[in-house]
């Protein structure tokens, strides 16, 4: 098993809780902004295809493993708009120019709200797909998911998390994304879910 990880996001948000998720393993766990790594395009339209481009660029640049995660709020209304879109959903929607590294989340969640004001079914879910490259060219990623399901609301409810959380209604618990402590939102997320997956996998491996 390796020592140390590249988290190939700048997204502070997915950082925290990947850490979090991580913290029991004996694994050095470094974000791929201290190795100053560039910006990764993430030109597909399937997450799959983005979080493998992003873990291969990182682990490109600092020669490290590296575990990416691309996610998104899919709703069905939408036709699982912003989905692959989700981090830039109003800047595009909007065709503002803004640079890549400015917080859009508040921007994003208006413009949810702004296209979801009429519509009467308001079923989501997040999506998450963690992708593992032991190096750059690796043939055999290893590839976990995750989903989320719950509902778009039309105020915004809670203050923490990040992106869509305060708009996104937990059926189950009946609190947003937002209002729920980081350990519970670890558990049940679409993040949690891939990566409790991811870690079954890598635990596997460790022990053949
Ligand atoms: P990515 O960095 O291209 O994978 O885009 C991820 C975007 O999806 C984030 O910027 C958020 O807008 C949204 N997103 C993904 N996961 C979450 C979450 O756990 N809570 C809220 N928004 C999320």
């Amino acid at each position: 098993m390796f020592k140390k990880i590249v988290i190939a996001t700048g997204n502070k948000g997915k950082l925290r809780e990947i850490q979090h998720i991580l913290s029991p393993l004996q694994i050095e766990v470094i974000p791929q902004a201290e190795f100053n790594v560039p910006e990764c395009a993430e030109p597909f339209c399937t997450f799959i295809e983005n979080a493998l481009a992003k873990a291969r660029h990182a682990s490109k640049h600092t020669g490290l493993p590296a575990l990416a995660d691309d996610s998104g709020l899919c709703v069905d209304a939408l036709q699982g708009a912003p989905g692959v879109r989700s981090a830039r959903y109003a800047v595009e929607a909007n065709g503002l120019n803004l640079s890549q590294n400015e917080n859009q989340d508040a921007r994003n969640n208006q413009k949810l709200l702004e296209v979801m004001a009429n519509e009467t079914n308001r079923h989501a879910h997040f999506y998450c797909v963690i992708v593992l490259v032991r190096y750059e060219h690796d043939p055999e990623p290893m590839i976990a998911e995750g989903l989320w399901a719950g509902e778009i609301l039309s105020e915004y409810r809670g203050d923490d998390g990040f992106g869509y959380d305060p708009l996104f209604l937990d059926d189950k618990t009946g609190k947003t994304v937002a209002e729920l402590p980081l350990e519970i939102k670890s558990r049940i997320s679409h993040r949690g879910h891939a990566m409790a997956k991811l870690l079954q996998k890598l635990e596997k491996l460790s022990n053949e």
